[in-house]
Formats: C-alpha cells, structure tokens, sequence
C-alpha cells in the first residue's frame, strides 16, 4: 500500500518514494544535552518512533541517525546568546561534557521508558568537530563563507532561495533588519558556522582559524552527509526548527552539495500545557519523571499522543493523562479478553481491519484513526485470539506493550481496612458512616468510585 507524507518544503501531503528501493534513509534533530528533555520534547521523539515503526511495518529497512547536541546551541536560536551547555556550565560549576553525558542519559532512559525505537546511529557534536570543520572549509572554497573577526560566517546572498522551506522573502526582511551583534556581517540573516571562541572559553577546538567552535547548524549538516550521504530520504524535528536551523542545514548543505539534503521535511507540532505555553517560568515544563511520580505508566503519555495527529497541536492536562492511563488499562485487559476467547473470525473480517489499520498510518501517520481501529477490535463483542494477534500487530506501530499484565495497584494495609469497614456499612445500609470513611480515605490521597461492580480505589 502506498505511503504519503505531508512535506513542509512542497506543503503537500505527497506520496513517499524511497531514493533506493526497499530502505529508508532518515536523520532527526536530537536534543541539546544541558537540560531535561520536557514531555513537550519527547512528543517530537514519539512523533519520530511512530514514524520508524510504519515504515518498519511496511516492511522497509531504516538506516537513521540522530544527533545529540553538546556544543553550539547558543541561547537565541539566532547567533546570539551563550552556548546553552556554557550557561549551564557556569551555573551549576560543572564541567560541559559533565553535564552533557549526565542529560544524554536521562533523555536515553526516558525514550527506553516510551519504548521509542531508536535511530540506529545516535551521534554526539563534539565527536564530529572535524567532520564539521571539513564542511566549512569546503563552503569558504566554494565561495559561500566569509571570516570575520569573531566568526565564520554562511553568506544567505549566494544561495538563489534561501528560505525554501518557512517561505522567508529576504528582500522584504532586510528593511526591518534586526540589531546585529556583528557589524561585519554581510547580510542579517548571515549566520555562524563557526565561531572563535573568548578566552577562557571551556570548550574549543584548534582550526585553521584558530581556537573555535561549531555553530549549531553545522553538526546536522556534516553528520547527515557523512552518515547518510548528500541526499537521504526524511528529514525530522520539530516545528519551531524550520525557519532557522532547518532552513540553515539547507543552505550549508546547498553550498557544499549543490542539493537540498533530504526529500521529505516532516515537522511535529507543540504540546501546549493547560492550553498554554510550556515554560519553566511557569512551572509546567514537566517531565516524564514527573507523570511517574503521580503514578502513571510513561506509557500513558505515548497513547495520549495518539489522540492527536503529529502535525497539530496537543493539550496536555493532568485529567487527560488520567483518561490516557484508564484507556491503557482497558486496552490491555480487551487484549486479554480476546487472547482468551475461542471465536472464530472469518478472515476477510480480520483482513479489513488490518487493512483499515494500515489506510491509517500510511495515510501521514494518522494515529487517531488508527487507534480509533484499535478500539473497534477491542470492542468486539466476539472472543476471539484472531483479535488478539491482529492487536498484537498493531502494536508493533503503536509500541504500547498491549500484551503486558496491567500493573495492579498495592494499596496500604489502612486504606485496605478502611475498604472493608465501608463495604459493611454500606451493606447495613448505613450511609452516613459509609461517607465519612470515604473522606477518610480521599483525605490519605485517595480517589474512591462506586460502580455497578463495586467499589474502586485508585491513588488520587
Ligand atoms: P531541544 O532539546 O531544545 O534541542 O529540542 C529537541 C526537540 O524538541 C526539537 O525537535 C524541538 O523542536 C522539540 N520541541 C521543543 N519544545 C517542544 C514542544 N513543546 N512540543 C513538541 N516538541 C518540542
Ligand atoms: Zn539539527
């Protein structure tokens, strides 16, 4: 069945063809290492899994890199600023490659924990500063770079287009031009691709122009070259990358290939917080540690994602992790009930959801119709292994660990008292009593639920 990916440098939702049959080259902007990966981070890396897992369905084999950066990420996405892992260097007294290897590792665990399939290449800056060097010696002798007394600097006014992929016109932006931190630069949107560092810079390399070191948009471009050649097939990251860094990974790669690096631009959109920004000022930039520490699987927060398509933009409120972690549950215990059953389903039934399934995800990852398939299956009044296996399959895409035993909650020894001495008030119909427990135990942190089935106690 044919794939179409929606691609932000022809805005169109466009049939997706491998530039070799059979494989698919990939490289994905990685994470700058001197802070926390947010949820709001990591729903670009779920964008990302779901991305590999389809195209691994479809029976394709990936060759995928991403990188992790460790130097150059200056605190404006523009030129400006500190080196992000400097600033963090010279606040917490640590060393940069300390500090590096320490949120290399946190982001790594936390993808293990959204079991995120990972690239098979994951490709550190600072091990590639002389591919990186290599690459703007080779754009100065094409005639597309220029010193000046703090940086090497891209000249945009060489390239016919620069701006093909966010639309940016460069003649209507020079009148309203920016502030410039170098008045030797040529043209405002000049950008560095090396810089020379200050004295006492704690990290530096020697290079023909001295002690320098790397822009952030450079890694991208000589690390996806070197391992994945001049023109590969998907290109990933997320939305706020395409009008600088992605525009400039274009640009560099022009000015030294002469071709846009990679065929299709896919983007994810944001999570919004509470509807809202995420930003540490106001206290929402979660974390994944955070939703385990209220008790949630991480794996909660993956099927959250699901419910909205990678290209808009996701809500994230506690109640909808807490309606996530229920559909999780229910999920696994329809898998069971299927995996039990001995129904016999014809196999053009089966055959039609898989191929419902498939419409789904190759249809530019649609997740929410995909899992709106899931749940027909789930729902199915028959019992039936076939509907276990076929949910099976579906979660090679999904990753959700459908066939896992759903994790029962221990509850405390009081609480558990405190049950049965409701329980028997209830039975005596003594239902004043039977209140005051109830606050008793949502006071210990409690959510108590009566249903049809009984009572329900959940930590809060
Ligand atoms: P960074 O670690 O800042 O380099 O970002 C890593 C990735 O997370 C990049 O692809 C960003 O585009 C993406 N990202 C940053 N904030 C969000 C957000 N709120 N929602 C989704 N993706 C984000
Ligand atoms: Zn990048």
């Amino acid at each position: 069945m044919d794939i179409y990916f929606y691609n932000t440098l022809t805005k169109k939702k466009e049939k997706f063809e491998p530039i070799k049959e059979g494989e698919v080259k990939i490289y994905s902007c990685g994470p700058t290492v001197y802070k926390d990966a947010t949820i709001g981070n990591l729903r670009t890396y779920i964008f990302m899994d779901s991305l590999r897992r389809t195209l691994k369905y479809n029976g394709y084999k990936l060759k995928h890199a991403m990188n992790i950066t460790d130097v150059g990420h200056l605190v404006s996405d523009g030129d400006e600023g500190e080196d992000k892992m400097i600033k963090s260097s010279r606040e917490t007294g640590k060393d940069p490659l300390e500090i590096a290897t320490y949120y290399t590792k946190l982001f790594l665990d936390d993808c293990k924990k959204l079991n995120i399939d990972m690239p098979e290449i994951i490709c550190k800056a600072t091990e590639h500063i002389e591919d990186m060097e290599k690459f703007v010696e080779k754009l100065i002798e094409n005639g597309y770079a220029y010193e000046t007394s703090t940086a090497i600097y891209f000249d945009v006014s060489k390239l016919d287009n620069y701006g093909i992929l966010s639309g940016i016109n460069l003649k209507e932006q020079k009148a309203g031009a920016r502030i410039e931190i170098d008045e030797e630069k040529k043209n405002p949107y000049d950008f560095a691709l090396w810089i020379k560092a200050p004295k006492n810079h704690l990290m530096k390399w020697e290079s023909p122009w001295g002690l320098c070191y790397p822009g952030w948009h450079i890694e991208c471009s000589a690390m996806s070259n070197k391992y994945l050649g001049d023109v590969f097939d998907i290109h990933t990251g997320g939305v706020d990358l395409i009008p600088t860094h992605h525009e400039n990974e274009i640009a560099q790669s022009k000015g030294v290939t002469g071709k846009i690096p990679a065929r299709y631009w896919m983007h994810g959109e944001f999570l919004l917080i509470d509807g809202g920004k995420m930003s540490k000022s106001l206290n929402n930039a979660y974390l994944l540690s955070d939703i385990i520490n209220k008790g949630y699987e991480p794996l909660s927060y993956k099927l959250l994602n699901f419910s909205s398509h990678y290209r808009n933009k996701l809500n994230f409120t506690w109640e909808a992790l807490d309606s996530s972690s229920k559909a999780l549950q229910k999920l696994r215990e329809g898998y069971r009930k299927h995996l039990e059953g001995n129904d016999v389903i014809e196999e053009d039934k089966i055959n039609e959801y898989k191929e419902q399934f498939l419409e789904a995800i190759n249809d530019d990852l649609n997740m929410p119709l995909a899992m709106a398939i899931v749940w027909e299956v789930i729902k199915r009044n028959e019992k039936s292994k076939q509907y276990a296996q076929v949910l099976l399959d579906f979660d090679r895409v999904l990753g959700l660990e459908i066939d896992k035993e759903n994790e029962v909650q221990e509850l405390p020894d009081e609480v558990k008292n405190l049950i049965e001495e409701r329980k028997k008030a209830r039975e005596n119909k003594d239902y004043e009593k039977s209140d005051e427990i109830r606050n008793k135990i949502e006071k210990m942190g409690y959510k108590v639920k009566d249903s049809k089935d009984g009572m329900q106690v959940q930590k809060a």
